[in-house]
């Protein structure tokens, strides 16, 4: 039977990465107590950790972190956190605004120590249900927990649940050919003698970070870079194109019309989506340029392709590629296929369960969300939340950092400006 808990929480989170960690440091920092839970599925604090790839940096700036947009003299700052470990004059002296991931990973663990008792790990919320027995809405949420099946009530919820690893169409995932969200624990557990040739397929940051790291852990190995492009494109970095992640941003985007929308994506995509750092770009290419002068070419960007076929052939991956500049196809024998082709949106449905239902929709079937990122459930009482899958609403910021600490306080202030009060017992959110 699975165990009910007594109390009911103000707020229960799903998932906690950098969005849910931070509205937990929100939850602190607010000027009425607030009991909170979040359940997360993975053993610990993990941030994207199979790409901490060594060298690769923050694709925004170190004073976008969890807090500082929101409230610029928090103790869960980066400023304190390098305060903390004694690193900042150092940190400061390399005038770079761009921290390693490692670095930030260290820091979002950091953050997280300070606030594990509201924390469950290996917690997974698997479905929702309504509860309309007594005088307000709740909802109640399955957990998979490593103590058995656990119920939990709360008067809110935020799903902050992530991306969804995305194959090429009709390619599966196995021993040997990988998605680049899978990356280090894989190329960890396996033989690296038995790496000598390696495709990576993909025109992003991820696949150009995996094609780097390769050619430089595995000295002997050929790597294949596949990509639908004719090259790497740049991310714009520029101060007009950062715009589009600021604060001010998310009101023009979802205030704008249809039209406007569309102009956002159609002319800022190459802020972030398919697109590489101008320093991991000009890297590969002097890597490839080296190798041609010293005539011992082990690194080849096979441009304008697709992978539309991948099989095991003897103690080989037989990757099929399609050629968009000679409508041909040929196969390319290696060891194992790398697939950094990205990621689908986060997918509130997966834990909606039937709540779902009440969730109204625009007319081309995407949820409707307020702009305080609440799911417009008109029948509820109880608030469902949404940190990711509104990029329809919300912009470009919906699965990037660059404006979480807005966000979280902007959800905490709703859950509370919204709560219920409640005779002679104070006031429930
Ligand atoms: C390699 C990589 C590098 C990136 N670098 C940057 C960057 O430099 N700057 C930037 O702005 N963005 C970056 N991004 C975008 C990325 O989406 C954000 O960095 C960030 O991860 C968003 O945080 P999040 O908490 O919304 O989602 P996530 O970090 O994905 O966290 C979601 C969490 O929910 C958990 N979960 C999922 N389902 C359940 C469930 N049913 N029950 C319990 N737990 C669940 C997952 O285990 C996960 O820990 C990067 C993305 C990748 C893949």
């Amino acid at each position: 039977m699975d165990k009910r808990e007594l109390q009911t929480y103000d707020v229960v989170g799903i998932g906690f990465g950098p969005s849910n960690l931070s509205l937990a440091i929100a939850l602190e920092e607010s000027p009425e107590p607030v009991s909170a839970a979040f359940f997360e599925r993975q053993a610990s604090l993990s941030w994207h950790r199979a790409m901490l790839v060594p060298t690769a940096k923050m694709q925004v700036s170190f004073l976008k972190d969890l807090v500082t947009f929101r409230n610029p003299v928090s103790r869960f700052s980066f400023v304190s956190y390098l305060h903390e470990v004694g690193r900042l004059p150092r940190f400061v002296n390399n005038s770079d605004f761009f921290p390693t991931r490692r670095e930030f990973h260290d820091y979002l663990e950091w953050a997280e120590s300070k606030l594990t008792r509201r924390v469950n790990y290996g917690s997974e919320v698997t479905g929702m249900r309504l509860l309309r027995s007594g005088p307000e809405d709740h909802v109640e949420l399955e957990i998979r927990d490593p103590g058995g099946p656990r119920l939990v009530t709360a008067r809110n919820v935020v799903i902050s649940t992530g991306l969804v690893p995305r194959m090429p169409a009709g390619i599966e995932r196995d021993g040997f050919t990988w998605h680049s969200s899978e990356f280090l624990h894989r190329f960890r557990a396996f033989d690296r003698r038995k790496l000598r040739r390696v495709a990576v397929v993909g025109a992003g940051q991820s696949a150009a970070e995996i094609v780097r790291f390769l050619y430089d852990a595995l000295p002997e190995a050929s790597i294949s870079a596949i990509m639908p492009s004719y090259g790497y494109s740049i991310a714009d970095n520029t101060p007009f194109a950062n715009q589009v992640f600021d604060p001010a941003a998310v009101d023009d985007f979802y205030q704008g019309s249809s039209r406007s929308k569309d102009a956002i994506w159609h002319y800022h995509r190459n802020t972030n989506y398919s697109v590489v750092d101008d320093e991991v770009i000009r890297g590969l290419y002097q890597r490839a340029y080296d190798d041609e002068v010293s005539k011992c070419e082990r690194l080849s960007f096979v441009n304008l392709a697709r992978v539309v076929d991948v099989k095991r052939v003897d103690d080989d991956t037989r990757v099929t590629v399609h050629s968009l500049a000679t409508e041909t196809s040929c196969d390319l024998d290696v060891d194992v296929l790398v697939c950094a082709t990205g990621y689908d949106p986060m997918e509130p449905a997966d834990v909606l369960g039937e709540l779902a239902e009440y969730v109204v929709h625009d007319g081309d079937g995407r949820y409707r969300v307020e702009r305080d990122y609440r799911l417009v459930t008109p029948d509820l009482d109880c608030g469902i939340y949404l940190q990711g899958g509104i990029e329809h609403t919300h912009g470009l910021t919906s699965s990037l950092l660059s404006n979480i600490a807005v966000r979280s306080g902007e959800i905490a202030s709703s859950i509370l400006a919204r709560r219920v009060p409640v005779p002679g017992n104070g006031v429930h959110v």
